[in-house]
C-alpha cells in the first residue's frame, strides 16, 4: 500500500470547495457522469482505431444509491486507469485544476452567474462527500487500483481485485448532503444534466409486462420482468441529420425536451455548422401569447450532450430567448462572466448565426407556402417585432417576410402595401398614408367610416407596434402610419372632391364662439370642418404623433421618450355640415343649446371609450331628460 501528499499550496483545498458554488452542489453528479461517459467514449475510439484490443460491446454507465451505507457508486466500463495514471490524472492534473480554478474565481464566482456551470470535474465530488474512493482497472493489462482520499491531502493507494475493465467512484456522502442519498433527488438530477448524454445511463431497474404471447390461453396472466432504467436518450433528434427527420420526430423531441408542454410548436429550425465554430440544436417557434408570462420552458444549453444552463442570455439574441429547443456548442466558453462572454468574439459569431438562421427558415417558410404562414403570423409576430426592432441584421431581412395584417384577415408586406395603395392612398403630398387600428371594437365607428370610403386599414395590435412604425417611417421616407382616430379621414388622404361647406365665415366664427364656450378649452381643441353631411357631426380624434408618443414611453422607448407625462389632449372635430350643427347653431334657447351640445360631446366621447365615472352618470341622466 502507499500514501502519498498531494502536492498543494493550499493546505487543504476541500473546505473551499465545499463552501463554494454552494447552491450548485448537485453538479458533482453531472461532472462524474461526464467524467464516466468520456471514459467510455475514449474506449470506443481506441477501438475503433485498433489502439485498444478488447471488445467494445455495450457500454453503460451506473449510478447507485446506497442510503443505508450513505454511498453513491458511479461505474462505468470506460479505459480505466492504471495504478500510474490514477497519480497522474487524479493527484496532479485534477488537483491542479480545482485548485487553479479556485484560486482564479475565488472572488470573482459568486457574482458572475454563470460560473456554477463550470466543471471542478472530478473534485466537485468533496462538495457532497467526506470521502471518495476510486476503484479502476484499466483497459490495459494491468491491475486494478483502489484509491481513497478523506478530503484532506492525504491519500492511500493500493492494488485491488477488481476484474471487469473500467472506473468505480464510490462517495461517501457528508452529513450535510444527505439530500443527495434520496433517490427521487438523484432521478431529477440525471434528469436535468444527462437526459441526452450520449452512454446509456441506468439508474435502478423498473418493471415491464412481456407481451403475451399468441398461444396463450384464456387463464393467461400477464408476465412482468425488471429491466435496467436507462434514464437518458443517448441519440437525441439535434445529434441526428435534418434529412434522417420528419415533422412528427422534430415534435415528439419537443415533448421529450419539455414533457410538461402541451401545445405543438409551430415550427422548428434545425442549426447545424461546424465551421468556424461547432454548433448544433433544434430551436422551436412556441405559440405565444401577446401577455408574456414567465417563461419556464426555455432554451436549453448544452455542451457535448451534457446540460448547462437554460440562461443563454448573451448566447442566444434576446429576441430569441423567447423560442424553446436546444443548443448544443462545446464553443461556448462557460467559465466566464455574462459580460465577458458578449465580448466574446465567437458567441457573437454564434448569435448572429442563429439570427440568420432563422431569418432564412421565416423566408423559406413564407415563400413555400404562404398561406400556412399567414395562419401562424398572429403567434410569432411579437417575436418577429421585437427582432426587427433590436436586431439590425434581421431588420434587413424581415422586410422580404413580415406581414401587416388588415382588419379584414388580408395579409400584405409592406412592399406589396406600397404597390396596392400607391393611387389610392397618399396625403396632399402624395405621401402614402397606411391607416391602422389598434382595436378593432374600440375603434369601430372609424374603422366602419374609413372602409366605407374604400380605404384598407392594418390591424396592428402588438404592444411595441409604435416603436416599429416609427422606425418603418424613418426608413421609407414616403410613407406615415396613421390610426384611424387620429384626425378626420378626408384631412388625412386626398380626395377629389372636397366638401364645401354650408356655412359662412360669419356663421363659423358665431358657432365657435359658442362650442368653446361650453366645451372646456384645456382638453379639447375645436376644429370645424366641411365634411359629407352623413358623416358624424361631433367626433373626437387624438394626433397620431402626440399618441405614438405616449404609447412609446409607456412601452420603453428607449431613453429618448422617458416617463415623460404626456397631457390627454383630443381635437373635437365638428362638422359645420350636419344638421345638427346647424341646430346647435340657431339655437334660441341657451340652455337648449347647452344640452345639445354636451350631449353631442358625450356621444363622441362614448364613441371613443372616453365616457367614464361622473361624466357618464350625467349623460346616461341627461339622455333620460332628452327623451322623457
Ligand atoms: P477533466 O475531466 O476536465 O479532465 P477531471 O478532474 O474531471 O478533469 O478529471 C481528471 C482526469 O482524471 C481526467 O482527464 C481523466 O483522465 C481521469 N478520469 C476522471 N474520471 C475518470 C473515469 N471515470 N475513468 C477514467 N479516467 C477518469
Amino acid at each position: 500500500m502507499a500514501t502519498g501528499k498531494i502536492n498543494v499550496s493550499v493546505e487543504n483545498i476541500f473546505p473551499l470547495i465545499k463552501k463554494f458554488l454552494y447552491s450548485d452542489h448537485e453538479i458533482f453528479l453531472r461532472e462524474l457522469v461526464s467524467n464516466a461517459t468520456d471514459a467510455t467514449l475514449k474506449l470506443k475510439h481506441l477501438t475503433s482505431i485498433g489502439e485498444a484490443k478488447v471488445e467494445y460491446g455495450n457500454p453503460i454507465i451506473e449510478v447507485k444509491v446506497d442510503k443505508e451505507n450513505k454511498k453513491i457508486h458511479i461505474i462505468d466500463q470506460g479505459i480505466g486507469m492504471t495504478g500510474e495514471e490514477v497519480e497522474k490524472y487524479i493527484n496532479e492534473v485534477a488537483f491542479s485544476g480545482a485548485e487553479e480554478f479556485l484560486e482564479k474565481y475565488k472572488d470573482s464566482a459568486k457574482d458572475s452567474g454563470i460560473i456554477g456551470h463550470f466543471g471542478l470535474g472530478f473534485y466537485s465530488a468533496f462538495m457532497v462527500a467526506e470521502k471518495v474512493e476510486i476503484i479502476t482497472k484499466s483497459y490495459k493489462d494491468e491491475p486494478a487500483v483502489h484509491w481513497v482520499c478523506d478530503g484532506s491531502p492525504e491519500f492511500t493507494l493500493e492494488a485491488a481485485d477488481k476484474q471487469e475493465r473500467g472506473t468505480e467512484i464510490i462517495l461517501h456522502i457528508a452529513e450535510d448532503s444527505t439530500e443527495f442519498l434520496e433517490k427521487h433527488r438523484i432521478s431529477e438530477l440525471l434528469k436535468k444534466y444527462n437526459k441526452f448524454m450520449p452512454v446509456p445511463i441506468k439508474f435502478g431497474t423498473k418493471t415491464e409486462t412481456l407481451p403475451k404471447p399468441e398461444d396463450a390461453g384464456d387463464d393467461y396472466k400477464p408476465e412482468t420482468i425488471e429491466v435496467d432504467n436507462i434514464i437518458n436518450n443517448p441519440n437525441p433528434a439535434w445529434t441526428k441529420q435534418p434529412t434522417d427527420l420528419n415533422d412528427e420526430d422534430y415534435k415528439a423531441f419537443y415533448h421529450e425536451l419539455y414533457p410538461m408542454q402541451f401545445d405543438e410548436p409551430l415550427f422548428n429550425i434545425h442549426l447545424n455548422v461546424d465551421y468556424p465554430f461547432n454548433l448544433t440544436g433544434i430551436l422551436y417557434f412556441p405559440k405565444l401569447s401577446a401577455d408574456l408570462q414567465v417563461q419556464k420552458d426555455k432554451i436549453q444549453l448544452y455542451q457535448n450532450q451534457v446540460f448547462v444552463t437554460d440562461n443563454v442570455e448573451g448566447i442566444v439574441p434576446e429576441f430569441l430567448t423567447m423560442l424553446r429547443g436546444v443548443i448544443d456548442s462545446p464553443d461556448i466558453p462557460l467559465n466566464v462572466s455574462r459580460s465577458y462572454l458578449q465580448a466574446d468574439g465567437n458567441v457573437k459569431k454564434i448569435s448572429n448565426y442563429i439570427t440568420r438562421k432563422v431569418a432564412d427558415k421565416l423566408k423559406s417558410l413564407f415563400s413555400e407556402n404562404r398561406e400556412d404562414f399567414e395562419k401562424k403570423w398572429n403567434d410569432i409576430k411579437i417575436v418577429l417585432e421585437y427582432g426587427m426592432l433590436s436586431e439590425p441584421k434581421f431588420y434587413e431581412k424581415a422586410g422580404a417576410f413580415s406581414l401587416y395584417p388588415t382588419v379584414k384577415d388580408k395579409y400584405y408586406t409592406l412592399d406589396e402595401l406600397k404597390e396596392n395603395l400607391k393611387d389610392k392612398q397618399t396625403d396632399k403630398d402624395g405621401k402614402l398614408i397606411l391607416l391602422y387600428a389598434s382595436d378593432k371594437d374600440a375603434q369601430h365607428s372609424y374603422i366602419a367610416e374609413a372602409e366605407e370610403k374604400g380605404y384598407e386599414i392594418l390591424l396592428l395590435d402588438s404592444p411595441i407596434v409604435s416603436h416599429l412604425i416609427q422606425k418603418l417611417e424613418a426608413d421609407n421616407e414616403n410613407l406615415t402610419f396613421t390610426r384611424v382616430d387620429s384626425d378626420h379621414i378626408d384631412n388625412l388622404i386626398k380626395k377629389e372632391d372636397a366638401q364645401i361647406s354650408k356655412l359662412s365665415d360669419e356663421e363659423k366664427d358665431k358657432l365657435k364662439g359658442v362650442l368653446e364656450e361650453i366645451i372646456p378649452k384645456a382638453n379639447y381643441t375645436v376644429q370645424l370642418e366641411a365634411m359629407d353631411s352623413h358623416a358624424a357631426p361631433f367626433r373626437i380624434t387624438q394626433p397620431e404623433f402626440m399618441r405614438r408618443m405616449k404609447d412609446m414611453s409607456k412601452t420603453g422607448g428607449g431613453g429618448m421618450f422617458g416617463m415623460g407625462n404626456f397631457p390627454e389632449m383630443y381635437n373635437l372635430i365638428v362638422n359645420t355640415n350636419h344638421e345638427l350643427t346647424g341646430t346647435i347653431l340657431n339655437s334660441e334657447d341657451k340652455t337648449q343649446q347647452e344640452a345639445l351640445v354636451k350631449q353631442a360631446l358625450d356621444l363622441a366621447k362614448l364613441s371613443q371609450n372616453l365616457l367614464k365615472g361622473e361624466e357618464l352618470t350625467a349623460f346616461v341622466k341627461r339622455s333620460f331628460e332628452l327623451i322623457k
